[in-house]
């Protein structure tokens, strides 16, 4: 880490043996990609880090030099970078915490290096000053990518041993850290290819972000590995046997799924560890001959396999003949296994397989430094484009550019034969706007194949489109739902955007006007006692409603007599005690810690028998966590309560993220008293009574009570939400398994959204 407050000074002495010991450690690890000649540079770049880092110690108690030594290993040994990356990465914390200045880089290491250290310098600046918002930085950050795209690949370095060394942190900073670590480097590692590096920062995060359930998956692997291992070596014997006997030199493994990998398929689908873990996925890496008969190897591998194992038809995935955007190549099958299940084959060459692992690095590798052109440079392209949208808010733009990371690519055609890239699942209206942002404003229609369709059609790679366009046609809001490209987002969000505002200003007159006949002042009183009248949440919205006729006022006279009763909604005055024994002070001075700075450190406990109140909390509507749920807390300086999320709530994810600093680990024990609103959405088969049923079970249950149901049947399949007010998790599961003993009764869920 960089930030000075973690540092404390050390004896001097043995840190020049401990520090000589990592020294002759990276040299020893990084002999594959430097020159004997340019050992005397890292010398140099190691006894100025040495030097200028002296006496001081990192939290977790070891010198500090340990660090930037760490972070060069990472560069050659995991990223595969030479002697200019582990050069920088030795130095890249020298003009951030020390005294020396970027001037005395360049007057030691020259312009190249000091242009990067500059690079790196810039991004710890902003990222840790705590005022600013990290997206914000995020969006400077990914500006540097032009310039060198080595300062991204240090910085992830940099990233990934703090990662490794978090346990040292308190536990505050590490929900930040790890929040920031899964919402931004996590995909950044991805789309630069750096799968190893993308896979170990996904576990990382989780072990800090759920515990519990890191922990639990990773005992489970270790149970069912031995039977997992034997699986393994029956279904590939026969081919070890073949593919040995055709003389090719090969490595046959099964692919170990990462902890991150099986707990987000758990999540995503709903299902249990065995589900995930028991599906088979086999490499078969192999040495090429030579680079042109790589792709015939392959091959001759894959007609090996079928030979002995049929394959799922359509389970082709020919990454060879054109490789990702991120770089990577491989051909993909899925085969029917001895035991009647679908195993996933991936066969690589050597080199490919380090693509895989590496990514980008190992191109420059292959291809020397000046290996940035192609795919690379057109995705630098395209985050240029986002970047220098001034309009775009940071936040907005970060799930915009997350999204973009995640998604794989499509290639379609014009009509005269010109590619364009585009995420998957994107639209013709995408691609209208792609083309020009005219062009999307007028598009009517297209042709896809020389076929007409909508404008909201999916397209697919190797489609060839063509936009109809209508000097008519006007902008529409549901355009947005049918487009996923940032820059189809912006366009139409902006033309709607200059036509609402005049739609709020007339509103806003003609409600004037009405309350002026009235002989009412239009005061903050009275838009109170409107807005809910017509079910909208927000000043705007009335305007814009009434400017555009959806909101008539006729009962204008009526409402405003109306006796309102202010309706509070998930909203409690729980009491709250922090952990420390600071903060167990005398009844008098509550008053006073209450206006006192916010302790951020401690966990903060929710429970209803504390013998203080110093912070009230509120409810998050969008995860509504419950009592018994893994939570976290968010308090903004400028309020005096706490924003309870449940700890996969993605809008958590994104407040550690943007919001980190304001961050508090959170407990909820609280369970008497009080109840929580939560929703279950249920189906199955129709028949007479069900609905009956349903709600009979539910009345059964002491704790738990409806408050609204909603069951709604077509073709024979009721489909149904209920509201219930429930103590905690334990009540709300035993409900959940009562229903789905229902008869008829096909799924029951609590309906909650998770974060990736
Ligand atoms: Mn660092």
């Amino acid at each position: 880490m960089s930030s000075k407050d973690q540092i404390i000074k050390i004896n001097i002495e043995d840190e020049d043996a401990y520090a000589e010991d990592l020294y002759k450690d990276l040299i020893s690890s990084c002999s594959k990609h430097v020159k004997i000649k340019d050992i005397t540079l890292i010398r140099k770049a190691f006894d100025l880090a040495k030097e200028s880092h002296k006496g001081v110690k990192r939290k977790s108690g070891e010198p500090y030099i340990l660090h930037p030594v760490a972070v060069a290993k990472i560069i050659t040994s995991e990223i595969g970078l030479g002697t200019t990356s582990i050069t920088c990465a030795l130095l890249h914390d020298v003009v951030e915490d020390t005294e020396y200045t970027l001037e005395d880089i360049n007057h030691f290491f020259g312009e190249k290096i000091s242009a990067i250290i500059d690079g790196l310098t810039k991004i710890s600046d902003v990222f840790d000053k705590q005022s600013s918002l990290q997206a914000e930085n995020f969006r400077k950050m990914l500006m540097t990518l032009s310039d060198d795209v080595r300062v991204i690949l240090i910085k992830l370095a940099d990233r990934l041993h703090n990662m490794r060394t978090l346990d040292s942190m308190p536990p505050n900073k590490q929900l930040k850290i790890a929040g920031e670590t899964i919402y931004l480097y996590a995909p950044l590692a991805h789309r630069l290819g750096l799968y190893a590096i993308k896979s170990e920062l996904e576990d990382l995060s989780l072990k800090y972000r759920h515990p519990d359930a890191f922990e639990e998956i990773s005992a489970k692997i270790k149970d069912n590995e031995k039977k997992r291992q034997q699986e393994i070596n029956r279904f590939s014997l026969p081919i070890i046997e073949k593919l040995e006997n055709s003389k090719i030199n090969f490595d046959i493994n099964g692919r170990p799924k990462s902890i991150f990998s099986i707990w987000n398929k758990m999540q995503v689908k709903n299902i249990q560890f065995g589900e995930v873990y028991d599906l088979m996925a086999i490499r078969i890496i192999f040495k090429s001959l030579n680079r042109e008969t790589e792709k015939a190897q392959c091959w001759q591998i894959y007609s090996i396999i079928t030979d002995i194992y049929t394959p799922k038809p359509d389970r082709i995935r020919d990454w060879i003949s054109s490789p990702k955007a991120n770089g990577y190549e491989a051909l993909h099958t899925t085969v029917m296994g001895p035991n009647g299940k679908w195993v996933e084959i991936q066969i690589r060459s050597e080199r490919m397989d380090e693509i895989a692992e590496r990514g980008f690095a190992a191109h420059w590798k292959y291809k020397g430094e000046n290996a940035s052109e192609n795919e690379l440079d057109r995705w630098i392209k395209r985050i240029r484009e986002m970047l220098e949208n001034p309009n775009s808010d940071a936040l907005e733009f970060l799930d915009d550019f997350k999204m973009n990371l995640f998604s794989a690519e499509i290639m379609v055609f014009t009509p005269k034969g010109e590619i364009k890239t585009l995420p998957k699942h994107s639209t013709t209206l995408d691609f209208a706007f792609e083309i020009h942002s005219e062009i999307g404003n007028k598009a009517i229609g297209a042709k896809v194949n020389h076929k007409l369709v909508p404008l909201n059609y999916v397209l697919r790679s190797g489609d060839q489109v063509e936009i109809i366009t209508s000097n008519k046609q006007k902008i529409q809001k549901e355009w947005l739902e049918n487009v996923l490209t940032a820059k189809a987002k912006t366009s139409i969000t902006d033309a709607i955007k200059a036509e609402t505002k005049d739609r709020i200003q007339k509103g806003k007159s003609i409600l004037e006007t009405k309350l002026k006949i009235l002989n009412i002042n239009p005061s903050g009183r009275v838009l109170k006692k409107i807005i809910p009248e017509y079910k909208i949440s927000t000043k705007d919205e009335l305007y814009s409603k009434i400017g555009s006729g959806i909101i008539k006022l006729d009962n204008l006279k009526k409402i405003l007599k109306k006796n309102t009763k202010n309706k509070i909604i998930r909203y409690w005055d729980l009491q709250i005690s922090k952990t420390t024994s600071s903060n167990k002070t005398k009844k008098s001075t509550e008053v006073s810690t209450k206006k006192q700075k916010f302790n951020y450190k401690d966990p903060l406990i929710i429970n209803d028998d504390a013998d203080q109140e110093l912070y009230s909390i509120k409810i998050s509507d969008c995860c509504s966590p419950i009592p018994g749920d893994e939570v976290i807390g968010y308090k903004n300086p400028n309020d005096d309560f706490v924003i309870i999320h449940k700890a996969k709530c993605p809008t958590a994810i994104r407040l550690m993220s943007s919001e980190g600093n304001y961050i508090v680990p959170a407990k909820w024990i609280s369970q008497k008293f009080l109840s929580s609103l939560a929703k279950l959405i249920l189906n199955g088969i129709d028949r007479i009574g069900i609905a009956s049923d349903i709600t009979a079970v539910i009345s059964k249950e002491l704790s738990v009570n409806i408050r609204k149901i909603f069951i709604e049947t077509h073709d024979g399949i009721f489909e149904g939400a209920i509201d219930l007010y429930v103590h905690n998790v334990r009540d709300l599961n035993n409900l959940i398994m009562n229903i789905s003993k229902i008869k008829g009764v096909d799924s029951v869920k609590r309906n909650e959204k998770i974060a990736k």
